[in-house]
């Protein structure tokens, strides 16, 4: 008899650092590559089950989930720190995902061709990849990880996910209701565990056919350097510096409660979030005005959670003293929070007067920090959204039907608003960035298809001599 030795973690509340509330065993290396065997030997009856009876179980994980959503709701925001309410709307949206790939099931996988020869029908059809590696964040601990695992199942693959360490516990619980809802021993296999430890083994290991991964670019990189070799297929989303352009046309009042809302909505801890706002010269002041206004209303605590640990909290602090070094203009917040004694709370925060050449203007902060900076006109403001190695998501506050248009044709972004906020994902719309945001298919809505399946073209002779 082997005795294994895990080691274990505690999870800690970023709003009471001195509450643990739960321990996850991380999984050792060895056994790391044994689940790695496990859902190489589930796939073929994976495979070799209807894609129909598939989404059935997807559908109800989703019933599962919606079942769940207090609990699921309470432990992920104890976790990560989201407010519940924040967290409540990503359970929601979970149950949503869930339910649109469960009907992938009954989708028509592949289309008849016209064959040049009368005598031969051509045809295709998408056939699932094998073992599939999810490595994802903790910043959407439900949603992220779903919109992964269930187009990835739906179309016939086995999965194993690496959910981040900071929201294990959320992992776990979301391992157990597909579980719950009759899906295969092997099928969906969660591994707990360091994405420098368990992480790495995935990345390498040669069963592995395809890595989704959600998280940071200098991870990002690191699969592209190791996995890349290898013939697995990749799939990266990764970070943004996400603008907004605000025009001397728009609803003022609108724009500026959305774009509050783009940049300090979950803490400012979304890929999509408003961190850089262009504003035309001539609104710019009262812009500025109603933005701070908009930020006043945010209860730290009640309607904003604080960030997701120690790490996430120091970075945000010194990307905001960095600012302030490099002489942007600090017009509201700018620290930690008065009067919160224990928590990894942080006021929103917003600097003007910042400039292109400023870091706040182009390195992604991930927190509520919201940079705003003067244009003279909408060109000008084009020209400098653009000029970003990012390209995840951008919105234009406009009435004027031209301009939206041109700014549609312009961003170079993968995801563009008009007179809507920077984030939002909709299960049947395809997700993703250009430039450094994004590499590989697009997830959600049938863009998901591309990366989860390849294709079989076959040929049939109709016909005997
Ligand atoms: P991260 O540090 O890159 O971690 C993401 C995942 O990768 C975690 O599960 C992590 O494990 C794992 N990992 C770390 N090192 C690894 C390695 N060497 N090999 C394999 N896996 C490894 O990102 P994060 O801090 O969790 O999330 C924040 C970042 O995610 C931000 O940059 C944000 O922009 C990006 N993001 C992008 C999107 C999008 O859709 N574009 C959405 C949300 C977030 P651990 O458990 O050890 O951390
Ligand atoms: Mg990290």
């Amino acid at each position: 008899m082997t005795t294994i030795v895990r080691e274990i973690r505690e999870q800690f509340n970023p709003a009471r650092p001195s509450q643990c509330i739960g321990q996850v065993e991380l999984l050792t290396i060895d056994e790391t590559k044994d689940v790695i065997v496990a859902a190489q030997d589930a796939f073929e009856g994976w495979k070799n089950t209807s894609s129909v009876a598939r989404g059935e179980i997807l559908r109800v994980t989703a019933d599962l989930l919606e079942k769940n959503i207090d609990k699921v709701a309470e432990i992920a925001s104890s976790e990560m720190g989201k407010t519940k309410n924040e967290m409540l709307g990503e359970v929601k949206r979970g149950a949503s995902i869930l339910r649109y790939f469960a009907q992938e099931g009954m989708r028509a996988t592949g289309e008849v061709l016209p064959s040049a020869n009368e005598a031969k029908l051509l045809y295709t059809t998408r056939v699932p990849l094998g073992v599939v590696a999810a490595i994802t964040p903790w910043n959407f601990p439900v949603a992220i990880p779903l919109w992964k695992i269930a187009p990835a199942l739906v179309y016939g693959n086995t999965v194993v996910w690496k959910p981040s360490i900071e929201s294990a516990l959320t992992g776990k619980l979301i391992g157990e209701l597909f579980e719950q809802a009759g899906l295969p021993k092997g099928v969906l296999n969660v591994v707990q565990g360091r994405g420098s430890k368990v992480g790495q083994v995935l990345l390498e290991a040669p069963e592995v056919k395809a890595i989704t991964f959600t998280g940071s670019n200098s991870v990002g990189q690191s699969i592209l350097d190791t996995a890349g070799s290898t013939n697995k297929k990749i799939q990266l989303e990764l970070g943004g510096k996400n603008a907004a352009i605000i025009l001397a046309d728009a609803n003022i009042n609108q724009a500026a409660k959305l774009t509050i809302e783009g940049a300090m909505k979950q803490t400012g801890q979304r890929c999509t979030a408003t961190s850089r706002v262009y504003i035309e010269e001539a609104v710019y002041e009262k812009v500025v005005e109603q933005l701070i206004e908009e930020a006043k209303k945010i209860e730290v605590g009640v309607t904003m959670g604080p960030v997701s640990s120690k790490g996430q909290y120091d970075s945000i602090l010194s990307a905001i003293e960095k600012a302030k070094v490099e002489g942007a203009e600090l017009v509201f917040g700018g620290g930690p929070t008065k009067g919160i004694f224990e928590g990894y709370y942080i006021d929103p925060t917003i600097f003007t007067n910042v400039t292109h050449e400023m870091s706040i203007a182009h390195e992604e902060i991930f927190g509520p920090v919201l940079a705003v900076i003067k244009v003279k006109d909408y060109e000008e403001a084009i020209r400098l959204s653009n000029d970003s190695n990012f390209g995840l998501s951008a919105s234009i506050y406009t009435n004027n039907i031209p301009k939206a248009f041109d700014f549609i044709n312009r961003s170079e972004v993968g995801l563009v608003q008009v007179n809507d906020e920077t984030g939002g994902a909709e299960p049947q719309a395809p997700f993703g960035g250009m430039k450094n945001s994004s590499t590989g298919a697009r997830e959600q809505g049938q863009a998901a298809k591309e990366f989860f399946t390849t294709f079989k073209t076959i040929t049939i002779g109709t016909k005997s001599e």
